[in-house]
């Protein structure tokens, strides 16, 4: 028997599901955090001196006072041992994108032949993983091999379970000994600093010396697929990397919009309920979900959280998903485009920033001066994006986000925001310095120039933008659902951070000692940056093609593919930006792009292996089965000389002499080597993702051909809509 009629009988013997989770004696919501080290629990179990110190240090993201680290260590042992946990680790965030964690146990033989339980502040602040095989892009080379993990105070403690044992998880930064940072984490609370200390400037004019910290926010709308697991053992290409490498359209695939907020079934309802409540037990507050366009395709959203947190969880919930999936007899693709001609997951990154005294600050507000420091943010954001969206380009660059971009369901490459017409109004009549609008009762007098009402929720929706203005935040559409958001925060954190040191600064210049030039000088840095950057605000339709020629026309860059967009992190300008905000030294930034064009070479790489040896072991041969059927019956019906039909016979042998040569094409590039790794990517783009695609033309077209019985490979159709 096939193993695609194995994977699909063995799925027609699945049990209606079973109640795992006994929610009518015990709510859910009542476990929220219950395995988190939180702020409260550290209010019952430390000592006040020090739970202040420590409430002080998160809140403000400032510096740890080390002598406290030896009695939280100990509380923080106490709790975890008093949930099951034996072991405790440094979690910590490669450049990989993965999560990475060092266990050890918290045993410590004393002489009398017994053993003790020990965890010493020591042991919370900083960790020693032999972590030397992460790549590095040549960090280490020039210093030191070893990274060390340094405790992250901001993010909490928890407590990861698994059936035999429970471990005490501590995210940390991942830093060499000259303190480079090797990880997700490090540049990310670097440029909420940076932020921060500009964002101060700006309420500091408008009068708010709080001097409270202003936090980047973010929520992760995750999209995913499901799939029976049954399938994947037969699927070489989904286990390898992460997506369908060959496969035909279905007949019915999503052109009757039916899956869409449709009905989700018992079995993946009963999913997504364990999935939450593992998700609230880590103090995750996921909140949203629902089916997606794509048949199989689902979404979960949390509530937003302050940046670093906010990546912590985005890194746990994609884990959680990948894990309850499996228990749950099902397999959770994060890919960006697991299926060809089917629409593809992102992970719409929701940003704003906000402090304890103003709340949001990309609110618009309900005075004269709440509106004009909403401005102030919102051009700081006009400004930014457009003088580097090659960065944001950049930072959502990867083998596998390529598929997605631009394939007609997700925005293309070029970045672009949409503000809504409302609040494209508003900026379009302070540019032309008009003083009225045309809504009624939005005429509003600041000083000389004037600045209408604004909306307080921009009623449209654009959903083909990249970047896009969501009411009381962006939205940044164009990260791929496989991605950590870490990049895109660390890129929009430091790019605001310098738009807004811009604007600050030519403020205090402007007001000088009176306060009372507050309003002019705003209107005329508003006019200012709309004038020389409004040209990246577009409220059209992305994804048509008239766009490509018209941002062409605005000089808005296109950075189509992965080569062409890392080169940008390494464009003097870019390292500058990021030198000067202290998030990533010019080394850093070089590491980043050594190690994403790396993954990137990697990932085709491995693509590409996988198709070769699919399309020679299992696609010829079943080509090869049918073809051996049809010449038998051929010379049969020859034999008995009754008319017969050879086309059939023919068009396989057609495609399968044109399979072998794609497939010698194919394999000539794979043993093709370069030294230089941008020269390998463009290999990979411009010869290596063709030839691939050429094999997946042939193969696809023989499963349109070769009969039912003799194909192995599970369907779209099958793996689509069989759950
Ligand atoms: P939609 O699908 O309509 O875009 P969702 O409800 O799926 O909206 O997701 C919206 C996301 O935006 C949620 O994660 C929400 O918490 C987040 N969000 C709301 N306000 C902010 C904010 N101030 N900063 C960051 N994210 C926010
Ligand atoms: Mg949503």
């Amino acid at each position: 028997m096939n193993g695609r009629v194995q994977a699909i009988s063995a799925i027609n013997k699945i049990k209606p599901t079973k109640t795992t989770i006994p929610y009518k004696k015990e709510n859910s919501l009542n476990q929220f955090g219950e395995n988190v080290f939180s702020m409260s629990v550290m209010m019952k179990r430390l000592p006040k001196d020090i739970y202040k110190s420590l409430k002080k240090t998160v809140d403000n993201y400032s510096t740890l006072d080390a002598s406290v680290a030896d009695v939280v260590a100990n509380a923080m042992k106490d709790w975890a041992m008093s949930k099951g946990a034996s072991h405790y680790a440094h979690v910590f965030f490669p450049l990989t994108g993965a999560t990475a964690e060092k266990h050890d146990s918290f045993l410590a033989p004393d002489l009398a032949g017994s053993a003790i339980a020990e965890f010493s502040g020591k042991t919370l602040i900083q960790g020693e993983p032999d972590a030397s095989s992460f790549p590095s892009g040549g960090l280490r080379q020039t210093f030191e091999a070893r990274g060390y993990t340094a405790w992250d105070v901001t993010s909490p403690a928890y407590i990861m379970e698994s059936p035999n044992g429970a471990t005490l998880c501590i995210p940390t930064a991942f830093l060499s000994w000259t303190g480079e940072a090797l990880d997700k984490k490090t540049p990310i609370l670097r440029s909420m600093q940076a932020l921060n200390t500009q964002a101060q400037r700006i309420l500091n004019l408008f009068g708010d010396n709080s001097g409270k910290m202003v936090a980047a926010t973010c929520g992760a709308e995750q999209e995913y697929f499901l799939i029976d697991k049954n399938f994947v053992p037969f699927r070489p290409d989904i286990q390898a990397t992460g997506r369908t490498l060959f496969g035909a359209p279905t007949p019915k695939g999503q052109q009757f919009d039916d899956h869409y907020f449709g009905a989700i079934t018992d079995r993946v309802l009963a999913f997504m309920f364990e999935v939450e409540r593992e998700l609230y037990r880590l103090g995750i507050p996921v909140k949203t979900r629902h089916n997606e366009v794509a048949p199989g395709q689902f979404e979960l959203a949390p509530v937003f959280e302050t940046a670093n947190l906010a990546t912590d969880h985005q890194q746990l919930i994609m884990a959680t998903l990948k894990k309850v999936a499996k228990k749950h007899g099902m397999e959770c693709l994060l890919h960006e485009k697991p299926f060809a001609g089917i629409n593809g997951s992102g992970k719409h990154c929701n940003y704003s920033f906000g402090n304890a005294s103003q709340g949001n600050l990309l609110d618009p507000g309900e005075t004269p001066n709440e509106n004009a420091q909403f401005l102030v943010f919102c051009a700081a954001i006009i400004r930014g994006v457009h003088k580097y969206s090659k960065v944001l380009r950049a930072v959502i660059a990867s083998a596998g986000n390529d598929h997605r971009l631009g394939a007609n369901e997700a925005p293309p490459a070029i970045i672009s925001i949409f503000l809504g017409d409302q609040l494209s109004e508003v900026f379009e009549h302070i540019k032309n310095g008009e003083a009225t609008c045309s809504t009624e009762a939005c005429m509003m007098k600041i000083g000389v120039d004037s600045l209408p009402d604004l909306p307080k929720d921009a009623g449209d929706r654009n959903r083909t933008s990249p970047f896009a203005f969501t009411g009381n935040r962006f939205e940044f559409r164009a990260v791929g659902s496989d991605q950590s958001v870490s990049g895109p925060l660390v890129a929009m954190n430091t790019i605001f951070a310098d738009s807004i040191d811009y604007i600050a600064t030519k403020l205090e210049n402007a007001i000088g000692d009176d306060p009372s030039k507050l309003l002019d000088a705003v209107s005329d840095v508003v006019k200012k940056i709309i004038n020389d950057h409004g040209s990246i605000i577009f409220n059209g339709d992305n994804y048509a093609d008239a766009w490509q020629e018209e941002a062409a026309k605005r000089g808005l860059p296109n950075l189509k593919t992965t080569p062409e967009a890392l080169p940008m992190l390494i464009e003097d300008d870019v390292i500058e930006l990021f030198s000067k905000y202290k998030v990533l030294s010019k080394e850093e930034m070089h590491s980043r792009y050594e190690i994403y064009l790396e993954q990137y070479n990697l990932k085709v790489d491995v693509e590409a292996k996988t198709v070769a040896e699919m399309a020679n072991t299992i696609i010829y041969p079943a080509a090869m089965r049918y073809q051996n059927e049809l010449a038998e019956s051929c010379l049969k019906m020859k034999e008995l000389g009754i008319d017969y039909d050879k086309s059939a016979l023919k068009e396989v042998a057609g495609l399968s002499l044109d399979l072998k040569a794609a497939i010698k094409t194919l394999e000539d590039l794979i043993t093709h080597e370069s030294d230089d790794a941008l020269d390998e990517a463009i290999t990979c783009c411009e010869q290596t993702l063709p030839a691939m695609l050429n094999i997946r033309k042939i193969a696809d077209k023989l499963e349109g051909i070769v009969a039912d019985d003799l194909w192995p490979l599970p369907t779209y159709q099958e793996m689509l809509f069989i759950r």
